[in-house]
């Protein structure tokens, strides 16, 4: 019989530990140090099987509450997905006719109906296809269109998206040259006028869609820019497909196109609130060129996130949208109602008012007016550490669990989250 401290050191097992604690763990090579005691397990197994014994919530990815206030949280996986989207990947996990004609029997072309969601969507687009992500977007439209030529860009426009990756950097590496014209501040359609010649690939306008930057500025204009006589090619970022109300400052790819962009890049799981990938959409020549270059190929989505993209473009409000729109009176309530079913426990909890924020490369500045429960600041390891692990934010030395991205059927979850936290807390605290 192994020794359970000799099967504790199993990584899978350590790696349990760190999630689950100590307890659960132990509990499961136990169990199958009984099975092998009765014969029913050969010993050299009861580390495997104690791993297969461990709760589901032991690996991979665990589902979280989002109450962090940034409604499209990039270390949380961007936008939820709607119900009907969710329904949709089930269905696709399968064999599904993601390329296949059923009425003929022959091929077709793949993701077919997504990309029809996608132009009904868009009616400016003549043309559209899907790719992994937005990053791949960009790279699929500079490689077709710039390799070993150049690419018009604003020194203003030079971003780094996050984790340190840099767009310069990623154009670069597709064999494109890049051509900064203008300043940090301001760039004029003329920067743009004087750099175009025989070696322009395309003019690239990037939404800073992380950052803003205010005061003495200037930026040419889609219009503008379409009238060099180059392909305009604007990586809009957030996934708008058309003006929002709320968010007046961010681009959209309906405005861009009727503007004379020849193409529109953006990310599929920001304001959008689809699943990872990245949209192109405009002229049907630039398109397909696109679709069929070499690169398409490694660029490609698979059926699930097609399937869910449809479902996106095709169902009612995404879990995005709900929580973009919701209204900061009824959030208040709900943080109000709360705190009054926490006040029993002697939890030190309160309602309090704060700002939400769209996140994720998207309406950079843009506060939402929201909600929170205030906890102490230890709560906000405990909560990260339950079962139902909730992200909250320490601001100012508290805990705050903002509800602006937390739907209202998880609020009981929640409320059950922070008692649990309690005993977690009172223990720590001897
Ligand atoms: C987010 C973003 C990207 C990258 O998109 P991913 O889907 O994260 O690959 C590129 N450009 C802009 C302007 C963005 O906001």
């Amino acid at each position: 019989m192994p020794r359970t401290d000799a099967v504790l050191r199993d990584p899978r097992l350590v790696r349990a530990a760190q999630r689950l604690g100590p307890d659960p763990v132990k509990a499961a090579v136990r169990q199958a140090q009984d099975r092998a005691r009765h014969g029913t397990l050969a010993p050299e197994d009861v580390p495997d099987a104690a791993v297969a014994l461990l709760p589901p919530t032991a690996g991979g990815l665990r589902p979280v509450i989002n109450a962090t206030g940034v409604l499209l949280h990039t270390n949380l996986g961007r936008a939820p997905l709607s119900e009907a989207a969710r329904r949709a990947v089930r269905d696709a996990a399968g064999p599904t006719d993601v390329e296949l004609d059923l009425a003929t029997g022959t091929r077709a072309r793949r993701g077919r109906s997504a990309l029809a969601a996608l132009r009904a969507r868009v009616p400016d687009a003549a043309a559209a296809h899907v790719v992994n992500n937005g990053a791949a977007a960009l790279v699929l439209a500079a490689t077709a269109l710039a390799a070993g030529r150049e690419i018009v860009i604003s020194r203003g426009e030079m971003v780094e998206i996050g984790d340190g990756f840099r767009l310069p950097d990623l154009l670069v590496s597709t064999g494109a040259r890049l051509r900064e014209v203008g300043t940090t501040n301001r760039t004029d359609v003329a920067d743009y006028a004087a750099a175009v010649g025989p070696g322009t690939g395309c003019v690239l306008k990037v939404h800073p869609s992380n950052f803003r930057v205010t005061g003495f500025t200037r930026a040419a204009r889609t219009r503008e820019l379409a009238a060099l006589g180059v392909p305009v090619v604007v990586d809009i970022g957030s996934g708008l497909l058309a003006p929002h109300p709320l968010l007046p400052g961010e681009p959209d790819a309906a405005t861009e196109l009727r503007a004379g962009a020849a193409l529109v890049t953006a990310s599929g799981d920001k304001l959008l609130g689809g699943p990872q990938c990245g949209l192109l959409l405009g002229d049907a020549g630039l398109v397909g060129t696109l679709a069929r270059h070499p690169l398409a190929r490694a660029l490609r989505v698979d059926k699930l996130t097609l399937a869910a993209l449809e479902a996106t473009l095709t169902g009612p409000a995404t879990p995005t949208e709900t929580a973009l729109t919701a209204d900061a009176g009824e959030l208040t309530r709900r943080a109000e109602r709360l705190a009054d079913a926490l006040r029993d426990t002697g939890v030190d909890v309160r309602a309090v008012a704060c700002a939400a924020a769209v996140g994720g490369g998207g309406a950079p500045g843009v506060e939402l007016p929201s909600a929170a429960l205030s906890l102490p600041e230890p709560y906000a390891a405990a909560l990260r550490a339950g079962p139902r692990p909730v992200v909250g934010r320490v601001e100012a030395g508290r805990c705050l669990l903002d509800l602006r991205a937390v739907p209202p059927e998880d609020d009981e979850p929640l409320a059950e989250a922070v008692r649990r936290a309690r005993t977690a807390c009172r223990a720590a605290e001897g």
